[in-house]
């Protein structure tokens, strides 16, 4: 497997989920979403029900805090319907989402992505989406000014009923240190993970990670000794040893 890692193309590892026989391969993966499902099941984590509210909010959240995301993305919501916000100025619209940061970046991206869905549907609404085939609606979305892989598989996973599986960075964390991906960021382990984790899981999965990222399997110190999965973890196997003076 060929990768560009720091500026240059090399060959990875295979990760070592990759290098066990199929069959306990499936075991694992089907016992570590079984257990993350266990534990933390299947929330919504706070994304709205309609795929523009949905799409919309994640634009908004990217590298923003959840409550201020939440304040611009109301506020939005406030103007009275997508298509009204597709027609505000650009400053006007810059003005509401200064708060969130990239004000004008995201202004710009969003005004432009609305006016394209109306354009496309007849208004902003993205719900036709449901009868299209996967790899379709992904194209769509992602051909959107500011949608990304992530942003368009979460919109496809929470609100239009494909069974995708988006990978932000805690899907990601945890994904590497379960030894289930070699990649050096998580938009290009979308295929791997998708082709590791069976349809009915990857929900599971993805928000389970989420719940675990940022209690437990945190980017330094993860608490690796209340971990529901750390009998599937490399990390965990790999740094047993620092844990032993904290039982
Ligand atoms: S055992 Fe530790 S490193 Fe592994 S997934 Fe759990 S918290 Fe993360």
């Amino acid at each position: 497997m060929r990768q560009y890692h720091k500026g240059r193309l090399r060959e990875m590892p295979r990760a070592p989920i990759w290098r066990k026989p199929k069959k306990n391969r499936r075991r694992i993966v089907d016992a570590v979403c079984q257990r993350l499902l266990a534990f933390y099941g299947k929330p919504r984590l706070g994304n709205p029900r309609d795929p523009v509210d949905d799409l919309v909010f994640l634009v908004l959240s990217n590298r923003t805090q959840f409550e201020t995301a939440k304040l611009v993305f109301n506020s939005l919501k406030n103007t009275g319907s997508w298509d009204a916000v597709a027609q505000l100025s650009v400053k006007t619209l810059e003005r509401k989402l200064q708060i969130a940061g990239l004000a004008n970046k995201r202004s710009r991206q969003i005004k432009r992505a609305l006016r394209r869905i109306s354009t496309d549907f007849g208004s902003c609404r993205l719900d036709k989406l449901r009868g299209w085939s996967e790899a379709a609606a992904q194209d769509y979305l992602t051909n959107l000014p500011g949608v990304s892989n992530k942003v368009a598989k979460c919109v496809m996973m929470y609100t239009l009923g494909f069974k995708v599986l988006p990978v932000d960075v805690h899907a990601f964390r945890v994904s590497s240190r379960l030894g289930w991906t070699t990649r050096c960021r998580a938009d290009e382990c979308h295929d791997d993970l998708e082709a590791l984790v069976p349809p009915e899981l990857r929900y599971a999965f993805h928000v389970g990670c989420i719940c675990l990222g940022r209690a437990v399997c945190t980017p330094h110190r993860p608490q690796c000794l209340s971990c529901p999965i750390n009998q599937f973890c490399v990390y965990f196997e790999q740094h047993e040893h620092e844990f032993e003076n904290q039982t």
